[in-house]
């Protein structure tokens, strides 16, 4: 049994749970139900016919497409930027700050880091521009690719629920 209602992790998607409840969230162990209040709080704030597999940030998620089970990473605009196992941010539209007069755009004047060490890259979405994640690396150093979830175990073992077909 959950401990949670559909309604609290709705607020909780929404950002309009109250703080003592998201407090007890916090500071309890996850119960098992909630993967799943969590998957059918967002795919109904979005509205998809393509399935939810497992959200990869607040707007970002892996996607099982309907119409052929291909598994995708996804805006929440719709926008699909590659299959699941690939790295996104590699058809991300991509901002880099390697410039003072762009640093100085997040930072006080004078309190940036030093762009010939540290350069900021943004990575957005292609089609409504929502910034999905911020590199903070050398300027030299690879694009980053986060992680490649191992969604089989994360299903079988962790959440125990029925793996979604996947296509590709
Ligand atoms: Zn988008």
């Amino acid at each position: 049994m959950s401990t949670y209602t559909p309604e609290q992790v709705r607020k909780l998607v929404d950002g309009k749970l109250d703080w003592d409840t998201v407090l007890r969230m916090l500071s309890m162990p996850k119960d098992g139900e909630r993967f799943a209040l969590y998957l059918r709080a967002l795919q109904d704030k979005l509205g998809w016919s393509d399935r939810i597999v497992l959200p990869l940030g607040p707007h970002l998620h892996i996607v099982q497409r309907a119409k052929d089970k291909r598994w995708l990473i996804q805006c929440d605009c719709g926008h699909a930027f590659c299959d699941w196992n690939q790295n996104w941010k590699l058809h991300a539209n991509l901002y880099v700050r390697d410039t003072e007069a762009a640093m100085t755009e997040v930072y006080p004047q004078l309190m940036a880091p030093d762009t010939a060490w540290q350069v900021y890259r943004e990575y957005t979405c292609p089609q409504c521009g929502t910034l999905h994640d911020v590199e903070a690396p050398t300027p030299w150093y690879p694009v980053i690719h986060d992680f490649e979830p191992d969604i089989d175990a994360f299903y079988q073992d962790w959440v125990k629920l029925p793996l979604p077909e996947r296509s590709n």
